[in-house]
Formats: structure tokens, sequence, C-alpha cells
């Protein structure tokens, strides 16, 4: 039984789908001002594991991410870099795509631009005005009326009156009825995008985005929605007044939040001058090295991004390939594999469990290893469900030749050296140990490690990798 952690009721719950065996999942996409950076990462993979690890579970899964593409953060930076918003929008969703596919991150089913809904969300705004939700500000903005919600902060679990007194010092609260207020519709500026609206020319607040997209594909009451730690406030809390009052419908039925990704001790963020991006990332290291780090903390604790920890995952997954190397698939062995299976399932279906799960691919590769010096044809079996396993979670889908001599490790070992030259000086040692010439032998084995490379002598073949870092 799957149990999922659920931000509202701050408990795991045990999963049941709302229509049998079908979930709808809807997940708060990227501002496409900017390149993706690791927090971004962070959450979507997230995501992608509970993707695909419902898919592996049999549910068939309705994924939707929306991209915000109008926003005040985008016009700042189009008219700083003096382009069109539209050209920066396309840009930023070209560059965002790249890098989530060069880490293998689940696309969604549907990636609705905000824009492709804004007639969606002017009937959704409608609904709530007529049912005295929503007011017209003195601006001629459309404010959302906090006050007219009795479960506002339900999410969050903060009391109304706290918010309240919080949020005091708002620079625009003379147009508001109460100060936590927010807005849905924004009259127009000029010379920035609009649309016609029954009020007037203008584009939409950012919060009213997610509540009209979900409700239109995934229907008034849906699976799961998720979002990083910082959306709870007042994102998904504003999501919730809006779609509970327009529809008099529960919104969401388990919520979930992804933990922050920490720079020293520190929030990553824009004002902090710490952000990572996933490019620059991605040039040090193997894509995979990424997910399995991201994926080494549970995924509602925060992560601590530093080169030291990226480097442990990178050695752990290695440990993991060398495991694999010198295996092949075999028919699968259910037999031998169901007590892995089973502990492994018993990881993931404890709130998506993946350090859990991690210990359990040890446990393979440590069997593997063993079986392997007992040269015991055995070890392809225990290999192939140790693959059949990790590749649930999107790792060791390499082969392990090309992980283990892979550029990325080369580039981190103090000595260069040339791919072609490894491979003659192994086949003359190969000679050498023929011809029983073992000094000759072992001195071009220490030629080697002198350049970063490690030697090992298998049943049928000699390998090589990058030496441990
Ligand atoms: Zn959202």
């Amino acid at each position: 039984m799957l149990s999922i952690f659920n931000t509202l009721t701050k408990r795991k719950e045990i999963f049941y789908p709302i229509h049998f065996n079908h979930v709808n999942i809807y997940v708060c996409g990227v501002t496409a001002y900017d390149l993706c950076h690791i927090g971004h990462i962070r959450t979507f993979l997230t995501f992608d594991i509970v993707i695909r690890y419902l898919k592996y579970c049999g549910y068939q899964v309705n994924y939707v991410r929306n991209i915000t593409d109008i926003d005040d953060k985008i016009i700042l930076r189009a008219t700083q870099n003096g382009e069109n918003p539209y050209q920066l929008v396309d840009r930023m969703i070209n560059a965002m795509h790249l890098d989530l596919d060069a880490l293998d991150i689940i696309r969604p089913n549907y990636e609705p631009r905000v824009t492709q809904h804004i007639s969606d969300i002017i009937i959704f705004i409608k609904q709530l005005i007529n049912k005295g939700h929503a007011y017209i500000a003195s601006n001629g903005d459309i404010m959302f009326s906090v006050s007219s919600y009795k479960n506002y902060g339900i999410l969050s679990h903060q009391k109304i009156e706290k918010l309240r007194t919080q949020s005091r010092t708002s620079n625009n609260d003379q147009i508001k009825e109460n100060p936590l207020d927010f807005v849905l519709w924004k009259m127009a500026k000029p010379n920035q995008p609009n649309w016609p609206s029954p009020w007037g020319l203008g584009r939409p607040g950012w919060h009213i985005e997610c509540s009209a997209i979900s409700c239109k594909e995934l229907g008034n009451y849906f699976d799961i929605h998720g979002g990083g730690s910082d959306l709870i406030f007042p994102h998904h809390e504003n999501e919730i007044a809006q779609s509970v009052c327009a529809h008099n419908s529960p919104y969401v039925n388990i919520w979930m939040h992804s933990g922050m990704v920490m720079i020293d001790k520190k929030k990553m963020s824009k004002s902090l001058n710490n952000i990572f991006f996933v490019r620059d990332i991605l040039s040090k290291y193997e894509s995979e090295v990424i997910r399995y780090f991201l994926m080494s903390s549970h995924y509602r604790s925060p992560i601590h991004y530093k080169e030291e920890n990226i480097k442990k995952s990178q050695e752990a997954l290695k440990n993991l390939y060398i495991a694999l190397r010198g295996t092949h698939p075999t028919t699968f062995p259910i037999n031998e594999g169901k007590v892995f299976i089973d502990k492994f399932n018993k990881a993931m279906n404890d709130d998506f469990n993946t350090p859990k799960a991690y210990l359990v691919l040890f446990e393979l590769a440590h069997e593997v290893n063993k079986l392997k010096s007992e040269r015991s044809t055995k070890m392809h079996d225990i290999a192939t469900i140790l693959r059949y396993l990790a590749n649930i979670i999107g790792i060791l889908k390499k082969d392990p030749d090309s992980f283990l001599q892979n550029s990325f490790l080369q580039k981190q070992n103090t000595q260069n050296c040339d791919i072609t030259l490894i491979e003659k000086i192994i086949q003359k040692r190969n000679i050498a140990r023929k011809n029983k010439e073992w000094n000759v032998a072992d001195n071009l084995r220490d030629q080697l490690l002198e350049r970063g490379v490690i030697l090992e002598d298998g049943l049928e073949a000699t390998t090589w990798r990058w030496i441990d870092i």
C-alpha cells in the first residue's frame, strides 16, 4: 500500500485514487524568465519519481505542469534585455526542455502556457465575482476577498488573524478590503501585453492560472497537487481559496511539497546570489550523478548542495556500475528477486523513500560482487534485478563501461589521458601476460595507474575505469 505525506493533513495517508486506477496530478511549473536552477530540478525530479513509481504500480497517470509565460518578472527581464517578452519566453522554454531532457526528467502529458488559457481564467474569475468571493478594487484590478473564505490558512496551518498582522505593511493595502486579498486580474499598463476582459484590458494575476488550468484539464477535484515547499504560502493557499469558492467542491486530495535546496546552510535564492543553474552543473557531472544526488535525501527534507556531496553520489553510483560491469541481462529471475523487490517496494511505498530504496540497490550490488568473486553465473540474475529496480527510479540506465569511462570522470582526474592510448597499453599488457613477462605487464599497469586508470582483470577480459576520486 502506497502512503504519501499530505501537507494538508500533516500526516502520511494511504493513497487511493479518486478514479479507479487513474491518477490526475498537477505540478506548478516555471516562470519562463530565466534558466532552470537546481531548485527547479529538485521539484521536477521529485514528481518524476512519483510518476515513474505510480506507473510501476500500474496506475495510468495524467500529469499536467504549467508554464507561466506572462508575469512581472518576464516583462522586467525582457525590458532589461531589450527583447520582446514572447521571444524571451520561447528561449527560456526551449532551454528548460534541453535541461530537463538531459536529466531524463519525464515530460508532462500536457504542458500548458498560461496565455493559452486566458478565456478559462476569465470564466473562473467571473464565477468568483458572481458568488461574492471577488470584487473590483478602486484601481480597476479584480481582487479575491480572503474574508469570504472561512478556511483560509488551512494548507499552511496558519491562523488568518496572524497572517493579517504579518501582511499589514503591503504597498497597495489602500485598494484592498483586507490586506490578505490578492489580485486575480490586473489592469493593463501602457505597452505591456494585455487581453480583453469584461473588466477592461489586462492580464491574470499569478495564483489564478493554476486553479483555472487544473480545473479545465483535471476537473474540480483531483488526486495530487505538487510543487516546491516555498509555494505552500501564499500560492497554494490562494489556489485552494479560489477553487473551493468557485466550485463548492474540495480541490485536491493530496498536497505534496518537495524540500528546499540549501547552499552553505542557507536557502538558495536570487537575493543571496547563490543560484546554481542546471547547465553549469551538467557541464561538470554526468546527468545520472545529479539525479542520484537529488534522490539521496528524502524528497521532503532539505538537500545540501555542495561539491563534496555530489562527489559522494558519484562514488556511490560508480560502485553500483562496477557491480553491473561484466554481467548480462537474464530472463527475469522472479524467485531470486522477490525478497529484494518487496524491500524496494516497501521503501518506495513509504512516501517515496529513495534513500531507503538505495539501501536495497547496495545490498544487491554487494551480492553481485560476492557471486562474481565466487565465479557464480547467478551473478547475472542478481544484476538483472539490480538494474530492474534502479531503472524504476531512473538510474543505472547506461552501459557500465560508458559510465565508468566517461569524460566527466576523466575531467576530474589530474592526469589527462587519451582513450586510444589506454587501450593500446592494455593490448601490450595482454601480450606480455600471455608470454608470462610479468615484470613488463606490471610495469604497463603502473603506467596506466599514473595516468589515473585502474585495470580490472575479469574472467573473460581486462576492463578499465578512471581512478577513485
Ligand atoms: Zn501554481
